[in-house]
């Protein structure tokens, strides 16, 4: 298999950085997963300009234009021969010497990309996951999708620990999002969800479900809710590029609801395929 480095397609097992680089050494970087379906990127577009400002809020500027990326990461699903899987990509400050300051405007960014066959979780989909919930520990600039993933670990593993597949996060008495995922909730046929503002990463298949949605008269509400309110949902459900859009059948040891998928989510779950069939075929 192959790896893009710096604009190079290389093995991947040639894919090597320096132990001074600043994502090893600081997490000093960002970095996105993008879905590949039927050997094409979904939602590439929004990852894309995702990753640019994750970046750009960091201060490191990509050298390249988001049609020069998109045609080297078809490049790459094509040379690794990818059907359906992910591809991963990381921008890091560079290779300096350790200073926590940043370094002179002449060290270049490393950027990388390379994929992963990965299935889609078609038994999780179906029977749903269960959960526990935590307090969010995080720093206060979860919109960017920072290489600096500790809390977020941290919460995973805790979930792990309990035979869980994700954490729900609050602060205080407002639910923020997974580890790794944003949370939905439905109430009396209403999906709810946390706006995107700092607090959460705001998930390209969060805006896809809002924007389906719309697209099919579901009333939707950018907002914050509580523990309370998760607590006595219909329906819970989680999103993310690998998860789609993902039932949660129990949090913290009890049922949401008879602990069975609702039909709210169910139907997200077909208008979400759906939307990759567009995109991406059959
Ligand atoms: N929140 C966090 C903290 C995440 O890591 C992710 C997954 N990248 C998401 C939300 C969901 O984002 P997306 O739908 O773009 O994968």
């Amino acid at each position: 298999k192959y790896a893009i480095l710096n604009g190079k397609m290389i093995a991947r097992s040639e894919a090597k950085v320096d132990v001074e680089d600043r994502g090893y050494q600081f997490g000093d970087g960002v970095y996105e997963v993008i879905r590949v379906y039927n050997g094409k990127m979904f939602t590439a577009k929004e990852h894309l300009k995702r990753f640019v400002k994750s970046s750009e809020s960091i201060g490191i500027y990509i050298p390249y234009t988001i049609d020069q990326l998109t045609e080297s990461l078809e490049e790459l699903i094509e040379k690794n021969k990818l059907h359906l899987g992910t591809i991963y990509m990381q921008i890091t400050r560079g290779v300096a010497p350790r200073n926590h300051a940043f370094p002179t405007a002449d060290v270049s960014p490393t950027l990388v990309a390379y994929t992963k066959e990965v299935a889609r979780p078609e038994d999780s989909l179906n029977s749903g996951v269960k959960t526990i919930i935590m307090e969010d520990i995080r720093w206060l600039r979860c919109d960017i999708k920072s290489l600096n993933l500790l809390g977020n670990l941290l919460a995973k593993q805790k979930a792990a620990d309990e035979g869980c597949f994700e954490a729900i996060q609050h602060r205080g008495q407002d639910v923020t999002e997974g580890s790794s995922s944003n949370v939905f909730i439905v109430k009396n046929g209403v999906v709810i969800t946390h706006e995107s503002n700092n607090l959460i990463l705001k998930g390209i298949t969060k805006d896809v479900i809002l924007q389906v949605c719309t697209d099919n008269n579901v009333p939707v509400e950018e907002r914050t809710f509580t523990l309370e309110e998760l607590e006595q949902a219909d329906e819970v459900f989680l999103s993310s590029t690998t998860s789609e859009v993902m039932p949660i059948v129990e949090i913290d040891g009890k049922k949401v609801k008879e602990g069975l998928t609702g039909p709210v989510t169910r139907k997200l779950q077909e208008l979400f395929e759906r939307e990759i069939v567009k995109q991406c075929g059959n």
